[in-house]
């Protein structure tokens, strides 16, 4: 069986070249006599690959020294509760609520202290970002955002102004994806299962001052989700996901030698403007997020009706293109473009959704081609381009 064309969400495809040196040296790392994953995390050996591990997202991501790297467990899901049970010391945060993801993290967040909604795009149903309507009050602990809104396909590509107050990001779905300058933003997480490696990792940047000498929330925090504590054991606090962090290495170096994160970001852009173009001019086709918000991994669509949603599905199954289903909250489709998504699979992808356009034209007509209303309210020319 051939690679599939895999547009997941996540987990998500992993570059060949990963999966293929991971294989090779799976009964015996380099002369270890064993598998990664059966060697101790207090061995030279693992110390060697989870050091290496950190720098080379160090340097990949120029990540400046005042900033710690945390592999830690439990999804970015876990992050939402230990963001504000680490940095909320005044028991009062602002939240930006821009989809399913930021509406989560803020929702729990509200167990611990005073969250505000800044803004939110919930009154059109997520199809873009909201932005700030008025300056920052400089007295919260911290504004949070999800960068990347994986399920609604939309993205902030620039960042709000919060003067003084500390930036929280969930890049999840974004990460590695392109550039970002970390040096704008307090505390970055990420679940790696979108672009960076397998599920079970979840990696947190996290600026030193932030730490403080204990959580925010104090004693009652759990000791593993103390970011100071997990700083100070080099991520080692307890056993940490060693496999896990072994393949995202890998994955790092991948990135490393394909040219880093601009090399990412020129080809991401130009995988989904594609399919971007594709639906601004499709009769059938409608995408679901507006021209400026759109992002560079999630490409959200759909069909006329859920039935013929169901038939793409389906009928892409048959020319092994899979992972294409919206995501359960929002229906409709959705193909993730991450890293390791090659430019054949969009080919495989829009020629599959021209011929199924070309069969349903009648569905196309009949559903009075809504399409053309998304047209005009979403302007190509506005999308980010790679130069
Ligand atoms: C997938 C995703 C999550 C949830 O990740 P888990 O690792 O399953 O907890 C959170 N935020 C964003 C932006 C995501 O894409």
């Amino acid at each position: 069986m051939p690679r599939a064309f895999n547009f997941s969400a996540g987990p998500s495809a992993i570059p060949e070249e990963v999966l293929r040196e991971a294989a090779a040296e799976m009964l015996d790392y380099k002369g270890s006599g064993m598998s990664v994953m059966e060697m101790s995390h207090r061995s030279q050996a693992y110390q060697a690959i989870i050091d290496d591990a950190e720098a080379t997202l160090r340097r990949i991501m120029a990540i400046p020294d005042n900033y710690r790297v945390l592999f830690m467990q439990g999804g970015a899901t876990l992050q939402f509760a230990a963001v504000p049970m680490n940095l909320m010391r005044g028991r009062h945060a602002g939240y930006l609520v821009s989809g399913n993801w930021s509406k989560k993290a803020w929702l729990e967040a509200c167990k611990y202290g005073q969250a505000d909604v800044l803004a939110s795009s919930e009154d059109t149903s997520f199809d873009r970002v909201p932005t700030l309507a008025s300056p920052v009050d400089q007295g919260l602990d911290y504004v949070y955002l999800c960068q990347n809104e994986t399920v609604y396909g939309t993205m902030y590509h620039d960042l709000p102004d919060t003067g003084g107050v500390p930036l929280v990001a969930d890049l999840s779905s974004m990460f590695l994806s392109c550039p970002v300058d970390v040096s704008r933003y307090g505390l970055i997480f990420a679940g790696v299962q979108k672009n960076a490696g397998p599920a079970g990792n979840t990696i947190v940047i996290v600026r030193d001052d932030l730490l403080g000498d204990v959580p925010a929330l104090g004693d009652v925090v759990p000791t593993y989700m103390g970011y100071r504590l997990q700083a100070s054991k080099g991520s080692m606090y307890n056993t940490p996901n060693t496999w896990g962090i072994y393949l995202c290495g890998k994955v790092f170096h991948w990135i490393e030698e394909s040219g880093g994160l601009v090399a990412m970001r020129e080809r991401n852009w130009k995988k989904v403007n594609r399919l971007y173009d594709y639906l601004d001019q499709s009769a059938l086709f409608s995408p679901l997020a507006q021209g400026p918000s759109r992002s560079i991994a999630n490409v959200t669509f759909r069909a006329p009706s859920p039935e013929l949603d169901a038939a793409f599905v389906a009928g892409a199954a048959e020319r092994n293109i899979v992972g294409i289903k919206g995501h359960r909250v929002l229906g409709g489709l959705r193909a993730s473009c991450y890293n390791a998504v090659p430019a054949k699979a969009i080919d495989a992808l829009l020629a599959y959704m021209a011929d199924f356009e070309s069969t349903r034209a009648d569905a196309a007509d009949a559903a009075d081609n809504p399409s053309n209303a998304n047209a005009n309210a979403t302007s190509p020319s506005a999308l980010p381009r790679s130069s």
